[in-house]
């Protein structure tokens, strides 16, 4: 027996049984859901009951012969987050009765492809949606990029004279970048390069607050924060600016208490702390105009609705509430007109609009099968093996009483570890080591054949399930396409795109093609807790079996490694139709071979070349023709060109 027969097929398995087993419901929210062909679908927005099948697409786009793995980005979905987070700043100053507007910018950071940024332009449009930087190239992108002359283009990060010199022209050619100053040093030199242009830029400031902050990044605010400014450093700012003639240019605050913040007590705090500095501000005569809320604004990974790691205890549109009424409240009891409003929400943002797919090459698992071994020479920790799996074999296990079994199954673990420290002395063969693992696996695999799911997750038996899982082989480089759940543990939701009318009765994980142990995904959400094992399908031998990962829109391209010299996948941007057909708006190839070499400074031609010389080294030594020699240049030609990944 195998480890892809269940022990009871469901025959009855239904799309509701995969949607619970995989909680698309919670984390999918409007835009992820299983249609009646059991495939995944992706609706951008309610209203307008767009909605196509991820699955069908996939087949379509791999017919085009563009490879997997394979990043497809929804615009529609795009445009919907972009909608989502204005209109909710929107209804919140309506709500509070708020007497300015909401202007957003979204940091260049989160993802700098050319074509996204431009959707994102385009589609923030109407609301003078602009873009944060945060370094001399991403200021350049800005500048290139960003044509409405009302959108703001916040440059952050460190400035250097020409960074600062490139922001201030930029707004003689009607541009509107505002600098914010992170560090003192750079007072001095804002203050030299304005003498030396005679113009004036518009200033920010970035403080660093003392509240609180939690999750991954809590410990990037407070005193020793990388960024900003403490309080007596602002004083002494406003102080040179005052002295410089040009404290009437500083008119932004800006603060980032770090990414994917869960608890919105957290960003109350923050909120709370920055309003009363943005008053203070004002009342040391600044005309302060801004308050830059910075990012932070997270996304429910796992649909908890909590504030774990992966989750928001809080709403879009809870957060926007907030921003707007401290802000108002602290503007309010202090006189002071209301600032427009920037939030720099990058995860938010673009996270739902990319999914990334990847093919399934084989599966691994341990075999429970035993293999009849010869009687003869048998060891005492075989015979023990033998009894305790016959045991298990005739158990008439009672609901309730686990206890027998716990007490087999630590049998069958102490003859295996037995079986061990004889073969380190020299006791066993190699043979029959290999037959008491069998025999251990035969008796672990009994034990999940005799107990239902909510027993085998006993702790005394909980090995049972590792031991048995399958590995499943991705075509895929965790380090080039999703370096986060390396870099950081980070959790995003992974589901087949396919086969929902199946049960997904095996246990497995996923390896990559990177050589590194860490290419691995193992962490996947379960209702709010991290399981090891997803439920997943067996493989079918003529067909594909395709896995999503969802919500990684953001950072993972840009973080990207080279590993394993695994390049950049292909890229699609699909627009959805009214009748739910579909346009293909770009393809951006993945990497070559040679291309990655290249970028490592090795000339294709050149290492081509190499080979060639000793191939014929080893003609005239005769240890190859002619003949193969030729075949394995061909090859090497042709694999230069070709993928970095595993295609057909
Ligand atoms: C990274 C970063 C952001 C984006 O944060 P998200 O949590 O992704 O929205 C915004 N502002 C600054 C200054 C950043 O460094």
């Amino acid at each position: 027996m195998t480890n892809f027969e269940p022990k009871k097929l469901n025959k009855n398995w239904t799309i509701d049984d995969s949607i619970s087993a995989y909680g698309i419901n919670k984390w999918g929210d409007k835009y992820f859901s299983i249609n009646s062909h059991g495939n995944i679908s992706i609706t951008p927005n309610r209203e307008s009951k767009k909605t196509i099948d991820l699955f069908k697409l996939v087949k379509e786009i791999k017919s085009r012969e563009i490879n997997l793995p394979l990043i497809i980005r929804f615009n529609d979905i795009l445009k919907e987050r972009i909608t989502e987070l204005n209109n909710a700043f929107l209804k919140a100053i309506e709500t509070y009765d708020y007497k300015n507007i909401y202007q957003g910018v979204f940091p260049i950071k989160c993802n700098q492809q050319k074509n996204v940024l431009e959707k994102i332009i385009e589609y923030g449009d109407h609301w003078n949606f602009g873009l944060e930087v945060g370094s001399k190239s991403e200021l350049l992108i800005g500048l290139s990029l960003l044509e409405n002359q009302k959108s703001l283009l916040i440059c952050n990060g460190y400035k250097d004279k020409k960074y600062i010199e490139t922001a201030i022209l930029a707004r003689k050619l009607g541009k509107k970048p505002i600098i914010v100053i992170e560090q003192r040093d750079e007072v001095q030199r804002i203050i030299e390069v304005v003498k030396d242009l005679r113009a004036t830029p518009i200033l920010g400031i970035r403080s660093k607050l003392s509240s609180k902050s939690s999750g991954r990044w809590g410990k990037s605010v407070g005193d020793n924060s990388k960024f900003g400014l403490s309080i007596p450093e602002i004083m002494l700012t406003i102080k040179e600016l005052k002295k410089a003639n040009l404290i009437n240019e500083m008119k932004l605050l800006h603060f980032h208490i770090g990414s994917q913040i869960s608890d919105i007590s957290v960003i109350k705090d923050a909120l709370q702390e920055a309003s009363q500095i943005f008053v203070e501000l004002s009342k040391l005569g600044a005309p302060m105009k801004y308050i830059d809320v910075g990012g932070g604004l997270g996304i429910d990974f796992d649909g908890t609705k909590t504030s774990s790691n992966t989750s928001t205890n809080y709403s879009l549109q809870n957060y926007a509430n907030d921003v707007i009424a401290t802000v108002k409240d602290s503007c309010e009891v202090n006189n002071i007109q209301h600032p427009i409003i920037i939030s720099e929400s990058g995860r938010a943002i673009i996270s739902h609009c990319s999914v990334l797919i990847f093919n399934v090459l084989g599966t691994s698992h341990v075999s429970s099968q035993v293999n009849i071994f010869d009687q003869k020479n048998q060891s005492l920790i075989i015979t023990n093996l033998i009894a305790t799996l016959n045991q298990l074999k005739n158990l008439t296990h009672q609901k309730e009483d686990l206890s027998e079994i716990i007490e087999l199954w630590n049998d069958a673990k102490k003859f295996k570890e037995d079986c061990l420290v004889a073969f380190r002395l020299g006791f066993i063969s190699l043979e029959i080591r290999a037959y008491a693992e069998e025999l251990t696996w035969a008796c672990a695999k009994e034990i999940e054949n005799q107990l239902d799911s909510d027993e085998i997750i006993h702790p005394d038996l909980s090995e049972i399930t590792e031991t048995l899982a399958s590995t499943y082989y991705a075509n895929l480089s965790v380090f080039k396409s999703i370096p986060d759940t390396w870099a950081i543990d980070q959790i995003f939701p992974i589901i087949p795109i396919h086969r929902h009318l199946e049960e997904p009765f095996c246990k497995g994980n996923f390896a990559d093609l990177t050589c590194d142990s860490d290419g691995k995904l193992n962490k996947f959400i379960d209702n709010g807790k991290i399981k090891s094992l997803l439920n997943l399908h067996p493989p079918e031998e003529d067909n594909d079996y395709l896995i999503g990962i969802f919500m990684a829109g953001a950072y993972q391209e840009a973080l990207g490694n080279f590993h394993n010299l695994f390049g950049n996948t292909n890229v699609i941007h699909i627009d959805i139709n009214e009748d739910n057909s579909y346009k293909i708006k770009n393809i951006i190839k993945e990497n070559s071979k040679s291309e990655i070499l290249e970028l490592l400074d090795y000339s294709s031609g050149n290492l081509v070349e190499s080979i060639r010389v000793n191939t014929e080294y080893a003609i005239n030594n005769k240890t190859l023709t002619i003949e193969e020699a030729r075949k394995l240049i061909d090859q090497i030609e042709t694999s230069l060109r070709k993928s970095s990944y595993l295609s057909e």
